[in-house]
């Protein structure tokens, strides 16, 4: 019992560190430009928005949020073409990683986008861009910022991080765990001592190994 504790806790752990693995590799190879943005927006107040840029990549997504006001030529019109940013800190993009969940986050204050399907506005705040709870890495390449910066995140995102540590110490546990399972099955059905595979006899104990039969 003490030892499958031992095991358990062992493959958690392990399921713990493949977790930040996997996601800090999702972070620095998988390019969320890669992905094609996607736009929503929705009131905050009276005229006032918010505004999400969602580039959702394999294991890897970048947001970026702002908060926008729309002029009162364009709301007379119903239309939200004059965005007006605010830079106040209010915006900003995040990289959260994590395969299958997103498990690791981390945000530029500097580096923000507003991506429709007929344009892609930036903002960048050089000089004012720390990353806030990631490593900061070199760019994946030139270009608007919000999709190219590159860091590693090490803010956890709780619900993404304990799904993906559970579900790889239930793979791993079943890597190791399986072969050995199936192996006493076909020794039981066989009526081989499922310990060592010496054919069963009348003994309650293997007369090879001296470990317990199980009858049935
Ligand atoms: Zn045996």
């Amino acid at each position: 019992m003490k030892r499958r504790l031992v095991l358990l806790l062992v493959l958690l752990i392990a399921g713990a560190i493949l977790n930040l693995a996997i996601a800090w590799s999702c972070a620095a190879w998988v390019a969320p430009a890669s992905a094609t943005p996607v736009f929503t927006s929705g009131p905050l107040a009276v005229g006032e928005f918010e505004g999400v840029t969602s580039r959702r990549a394999f294991g890897h997504t970048r947001l970026s949020r702002a908060t926008f006001r729309v002029s009162a030529d364009a709301e007379s019109t119903g239309g939200i073409d004059e965005w007006e940013w605010h830079i106040n800190g209010r915006e900003y993009s995040e990289t959260q990683a994590g395969w299958p969940l997103r498990a690791w986050r981390c945000r530029n204050y500097g580096d923000v986008e507003r991506a429709t399907a007929t344009s892609v506005t930036t903002v960048a705040k050089t000089g004012l861009n720390p990353i806030v709870g990631g490593i900061a890495l070199t760019p994946f390449s030139p270009g608007p910022m919000a999709a190219t910066w590159r860091a590693l995140p090490y803010v956890p995102m709780w619900p993404g991080g304990v799904g993906n540590a559970a579900l790889y110490a239930a793979a791993l546990g079943l890597l190791i765990a399986g072969p050995g399972w199936v192996r006493r099955r076909i020794r039981r059905r066989r009526r081989q001592c499922e310990a060592c595979g010496y054919p069963i006899g009348t003994s309650p104990v293997c007369t090879e190994c001296g470990a317990a039969v199980s009858s049935g």
